[in-house]
């Protein structure tokens, strides 16, 4: 089967088996939010895609991380196919997992651990994969090997302790199975993830790392919840708290506590078919820097 077409039903059957999964699990579905007034901060992805509209900026959605944390008031577990334009340096087209639109599977949970959102994630990557061996094994160019859980984890110091600078590529490349890496210090993530309580400092947050060198494939963790420990960690970061007067707001009005994560789609299925970039999951790839045909 040609590249393109397995790209196409491989990701056709990743959404399928996410969203049966999910809604055995008790979740609902949100349509996408593609506008909006604030949006994720994201540090390390400097350039904002804003459209004027009504006399006033739109962001283009980064994640939908205050939609949920707004949408959990209403529901105790949502998910989102969400389309994020993140406007990457030019120069990430070389990593092969970024492009600057994307679609992720974006959960959160209403009064949920860090925990809970873990093995959520473990069952529903498990069960992703054995749908695809199931309706796509014999179309795929390798074997996905059956991972058993819970999947180690390691922790952001121990792994910077051991592996250096490079810890993530290099805990990916050597990894036989996809594993955890929690616990990041405060100042390496944006200012929603929750402050450990017990160890100040400690985000209770995660990511899943890939193994075989394909990287990142989550991020997730407890959310802050709470209205002066949320100006506290703006502040914090050098960001004003008018940029983020509705989050702000509805920390006012009362927000619930919640745990989630979003997995990249294209992520997912370049791991599954074992592609050397993200771009070859997509019929009509944005790749930072290039020009697109179509
Ligand atoms: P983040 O919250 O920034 O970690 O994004 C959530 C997930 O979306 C990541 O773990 C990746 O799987 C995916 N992702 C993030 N940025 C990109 C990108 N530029 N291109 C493709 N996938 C991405
Ligand atoms: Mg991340």
């Amino acid at each position: 089967m040609k590249r393109e077409a397995l790209a196409l039903e491989v990701t056709s059957v990743v959404l399928g088996a996410s969203r049966d999964f999910l809604v055995r699990e008790g979740f609902v579905e949100l349509l996408p939010v593609i506008l909006a007034p604030v949006t994720d901060p994201l540090r390390t992805t400097p350039e904002w895609a804003v459209i004027s509209a009504y006399g006033r900026s739109w962001y283009l959605t980064r994640s939908m991380i205050f939609h949920k944390q707004a949408a959990i008031r209403v529901h105790p577990k949502i998910f989102c196919f969400s389309p994020n334009v993140r406007l990457e340096p030019a120069e990430r087209a070389q990593t092969g997992r970024h492009l600057f639109e994307f679609v992720q599977l974006d959960l959160e949970v209403r009064g949920a651990s860090r925990e809970e959102v873990m093995d959520l994630g473990e069952r529903l990557l498990l069960h992703i994969l054995s749908q695809v061996r199931r309706e796509c094994g014999k179309s795929l160019e390798r074997e996905i090997p059956e991972y058993s859980r819970p999947f180690p984890r390691i922790s952001w110091q121990e792994a910077r302790q051991e592996f250096g600078e490079d810890f993530e590529v290099e805990l990916s490349r050597r990894s036989k199975t996809p594993l955890w890496l929690v616990d990041f210090p405060i100042d390496q993530r944006e200012f929603y993830d929750r402050e450990d309580p017990k160890r100040p400092g400690v985000l209770l947050d995660m990511d899943l790392l890939y193994p075989e060198g394909f990287g990142e494939a989550l991020s997730g963790g407890e959310r802050e919840y709470q209205l002066e420990r949320l100006k506290a960690r703006i502040l914090r970061q050098g960001l004003s708290l008018d940029a983020f007067r509705p989050i702000l707001a509805l920390a006012a009005d009362g927000l619930p506590p919640s745990a989630g994560f979003g997995i990249g789609v294209e992520r997912l299925v370049r791991f599954i078919c074992g592609f050397p970039h993200v771009a070859q999951v997509r019929l009509f790839p944005r790749v930072p820097g290039e020009e697109a045909p179509l």
